[in-house]
């Protein structure tokens, strides 16, 4: 891979490129590697640097007008090489069959691909994750997978089931989830060229909006740059997707693909939060048998539960997972030998908890070593957590504000909403576990307030850093902005990757199917460089 600093865009711009990727996030650095090596010349936009940096961080910031959402942008989404994996938790689960059908109770649902289409991508995007397998261990495989028995007996299937996630695990820094930044240089070739500091503000397109023939690029000082390729690839993730086509609205006033008004439509995230606690005597054995499983090679996976489909036919309600989470004490001793690990120890405190959780530490190491399980960390308290799919809703949307960023660009105001069916959902997960776990003779969680009292849902629970929906896939021109191969609407060469183009978002972190969807879009664009030579002349004709 080569790299270059926006300022040698004057230079670099004419050079004749095919494929134009704008952002290196986790879709944008899948579908760079995925096109390396194909004879194409590729430029890859990156508006952050390899390191943080104010300015960039500050062209994230938004104007919200709906629910409660977190202020500090950094904690959702960052404006960096490699994108938001650079602070990303690293939990990848593929989406559930339910998740792609057009079903009755959830307006909009429906994806244009099927499950089995996707399959195969999902496994392919396991490498870039850093996960052993893509897909096949969320069922009864799960255990022959980490070698140990099912606990027996389980849930009543038709009401909960077991769920399983996997952890991405960087192979060159097991302490670390990938950071896919690091590895661009490895995967990708000498075809590729990262351009940093190089933030777009509009994509520009011939008089019928069919091409998109350039992108305007602003370095940090204002300068500004223009770029041609024979094709264009969004990956800004889902808050600047839409954003980017809303504000390049020269061509169309309403904003590039969005003849029908449906950019920025369909926003979603995921409601997530604990509902639930554990007392905390006597959860040792829950705690592993719903924690977290070490198999050979160094993967993790963690077990869980997600309400059964018959449950969400049967009372119209989203797809929700659940699962167990410690909150870690502050003389955890793990924590204190990992400090000193990095030689940085706080003293005489990390000494102190090393020294009084001696017994833990022993017991931990056998659970580690010799059961293959998670650490048993020092915890004050044991909560079940629930994390909810949301319905897609035309009204739940980005829109361009009347405020503007240091490039004097519009910025994103979001109008995010929340909705009974979430709250439902949240709900009733709670109480399967409750009388399951009752059921099975295990510990029984003691719901929160608002749960217990029927309350409305607390406005604590904001954005987890998922934003969904707002280009999304479809077949029909008036109910989204692109087709099943994440091409605009009425568009020649301008593509999406990312949740941005996620009809619905399942209840499932999304990573896995940005890759999984950025993968497939590289095939198709492959196909489409080879097959379509002529766009070349089109945009190189006009820039
Ligand atoms: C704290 C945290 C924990 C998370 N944990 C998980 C998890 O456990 N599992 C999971 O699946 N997901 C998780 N996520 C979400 C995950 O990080 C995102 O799903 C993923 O990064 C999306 O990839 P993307 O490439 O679509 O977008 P991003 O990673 O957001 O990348 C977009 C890139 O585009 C660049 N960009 C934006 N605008 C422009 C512009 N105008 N010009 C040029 N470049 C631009 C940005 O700088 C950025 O590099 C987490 C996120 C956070 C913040």
């Amino acid at each position: 891979m080569r790299h270059a600093d926006v300022n040698a865009l004057s230079e670099l711009s004419g050079a004749g490129w095919d494929v134009c990727i704008i952002g290196s996030g986790p879709a944008g650095v899948a579908v760079a590697a995925e096109l390396s090596g194909n004879g194409l010349r590729i430029v890859l936009l990156e508006s952050g640097g390899h390191v943080r940096q104010d300015f960039a961080d500050a062209l994230d910031e938004v104007e919200n007008v709906g629910w409660p959402r977190v202020e500090d942008q950094w904690l959702v989404r960052n404006r960096i090489v490699g994108g938001t994996s650079h602070t990303w938790s690293g939990r990848c689960v593929p989406f559930d069959a339910i998740d792609y059908e057009a079903r009755s109770w959830v307006p909009e649902s429906g994806w244009p691909v099927t499950a089995e289409e996707v399959r195969p991508y999902l496994d392919r995007a396991a490498p870039y994750l850093g996960i052993s397998r893509g897909t096949g261990y969320n069922d009864e495989g799960f255990w022959k997978i980490v070698q140990r028995q099912r606990p027996v007996p389980m849930f009543d299937e038709s009401r909960l089931r077991s769920y399983y996630w996997a952890f991405s695990r960087d192979p060159d820094n097991a302490r670390e989830h990938m950071r896919l930044g690091n590895h661009l240089p490895r995967w990708a070739g000498d075809d590729v060229m990262l351009v940093t500091n190089a933030t777009v503000c509009r994509i520009a397109a011939n008089d019928d909006a069919t091409l998109a023939d350039a992108v305007e690029i602003a370095a940090p000082d204002g300068t500004r740059f223009r770029l041609g390729a024979r094709f264009i690839v969004l990956c800004a993730g889902g808050i600047e997707t839409p954003r980017l086509l809303l504000c390049s609205n020269t061509t169309l006033p309403a904003g590039l693909g969005n003849a029908r008004g449906q950019v920025g439509r369909y926003l979603m995230d995921h409601l997530r939060g604990p509902v639930a606690s554990f007392p905390l005597a006597g959860t040792k054995n829950l705690r592993r048998q719903f924690g977290h499983y070490r198999i050979a090679g160094g993967q993790v996976f963690v077990h869980g539960m997600q309400m059964s489909e018959t449950m969400q036919r049967d009372e119209t309600l989203m797809n929700t997972t659940a699962w167990l989470e410690g909150r870690i004490t502050p003389d955890d001793p793990y924590n204190a030998l990992k400090r000193w690990a990095r030689l940085k120890p706080e003293l005489p405190g990390d000494a102190l908890s090393v020294l009084r959780n001696l017994g833990l530490l022993t017991s931990g190491a056998r659970d580690y070593f010799v059961a293959r399980n998670g650490l048993p960390r020092k915890i004050e308290r044991l909560n079940l957590v629930a994390m909810c799919e949301q319905l897609p809703d035309a009204e739940s949307r980005v829109t361009l504000s009347d405020q503007r960023d240091r490039l004097g660009l519009p910025r994103a105001r979001i109008d995010w909403r929340v909705h009974e069916q979430e709250e439902r959902s949240l709900r009733r997960i709670t109480q399967l576990v409750t009388e399951e776990f009752s059921r099975l003779g295990l510990p029984v969680p003691i719901a929160d307030d608002w749960i217990r009292d029927d309350a409305p849902l607390p406005q604590d629970f904001r954005d987890v850093a998922h934003p969904t929906g707002t280009t999304r896939m479809g077949r029909d021109p008036a109910r989204a902005v692109v087709d099943e191969n994440c091409l605009v609407h009425g568009m020649r060469n301008l593509y999406i990757a990312g949740s941005a183009v996620f009809p619905t978002s399942s209840h499932a972190n999304p990573t896995q199917m940005v890759v999984a969807l950025a993968i497939r879009l590289a095939d198709e664009l492959k196909r489409a460089a080879h097959r379509n030579m002529n766009i070349c002349t089109d945009i190189h004709a006009s820039v």
